[in-house]
């Protein structure tokens, strides 16, 4: 394990003796349920996480925003709560409301909105830095932020996320596995795509950063030409970087929408706002109605409708490799 790593666990062991809402957020996951599906040759989890509720019917438009003190901003924080400096802007604070154990959020000192172009380099020096143990996460400002307006990562272990589990590496099987990776070059970084036609994933594997991070930067600027998000922000996006070995993963899943045509509180809806977690298999439903009543082909149905659809993947996946 990294020192940050280390010193990321003994925060969280020690917050949950001296914060009761941390303390609080972990019985209730505690109390989860669990449940598999398999979807398009994946294995995924369903978590009944009542305690997420408030995170998932979490008003993200401008005024609701503006309208609510920024539970990111360090003034805002609880005096409980503790956390550790990076890189002098950034910290690492425990998550009162975790999906997993121990979880991790990384927020920006000031107050500026999430911005992937802004946090790219400082995501892949977390994973870097945070080493395997740990995968970092981004949720885009409409692809399940709940803080919208405060620039902020996050970081859960790596093997309790089920695509992460389930993810092969370029070379050891290239045909078998759920990702195809591109064969054909051995320059850096390699590129791969999830083989599963309902979950578009890119992936790039590399062991220089400079190097992963101008790729990127490319992918992102074709996504936005090929996708274009309207309002002038960034194309919707859901990203993660892990580092494997000495190299770093970094995966973006495109995004259609915010949430699906079926999200709601009514009988008939389902609550369920995919964010980068659920994209990595740990989908989560605060409803006991949703968890026990989605079938395997309506949680696929609903991952497709919020990422970006085949055509257009492909479309972007021709100008990654171009
Ligand atoms: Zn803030």
């Amino acid at each position: 394990m990294t020192a940050l790593a280390a010193k990321a666990e003994a925060l969280w062991k020690s917050q949950i003796e001296t914060w009761p809402m941390l303390a609080d957020g972990l019985d209730a996951l505690l109390a989860c349920e669990y449940r598999t599906v398999l979807i398009g040759g994946l294995r995924m989890e369903l978590q009944w996480n009542p305690g997420r509720i408030i995170s998932v019917t979490a008003k993200v438009d401008p005024q609701s925003i503006a309208a609510r003190p920024c539970f990111l901003c360090p003034h805002n924080l609880p005096p409980e709560q503790e956390g550790i400096a990076f890189q002098n802007d950034w910290q690492v604070l425990c998550n009162p409301r975790p999906i997993l154990v121990p979880h991790f959020t990384l927020p920006l000192r000031e107050h500026l909105p999430q911005d992937l172009d802004f946090a790219l380099e400082t995501m892949l020096a977390f994973a870097e830095n945070l080493g395997e143990t740990f995968v970092v996460f981004y949720n885009g400002p409409q692809c399940g932020a709940s803080a919208p307006d405060h620039m902020h990562l996050q970081a859960v272990p790596a093997a309790q996320t089920p695509l992460l589990q389930q993810l092969n590496l370029p070379g050891l099987n290239p045909t078998e596995g759920v990702i195809d990776w591109i064969q054909g070059s051995n320059a850096e970084p390699h590129r791969g795509f999830a083989r599963a036609p309902f979950l578009p994933l890119a992936l790039w594997l590399g062991t220089s950063l400079t190097h992963l991070s101008a790729e990127l930067r490319h992918a992102l600027a074709y996504l936005r030409q090929i996708h274009p998000p309207g309002n002038g922000n960034e194309p919707l996006v859901n990203a993660f970087a892990w580092a494997v070995g000495d190299a770093c993963l970094f995966g973006i899943f495109p995004r259609a929408k915010h949430r699906p045509a079926c999200y709601g509180t009514g009988q008939a809806q389902v609550l369920l706002s995919p964010g980068t977690l659920d994209l990595l298999g740990r989908i989560v439903t605060p409803r006991q109605i949703d968890y026990q009543g989605l079938r395997d082909s309506e949680v696929e149905a609903i991952l497709q409708e919020v990422c970006l659809p085949r055509s257009l993947f492909q479309t972007w996946q021709q100008a990654i490799l171009a």
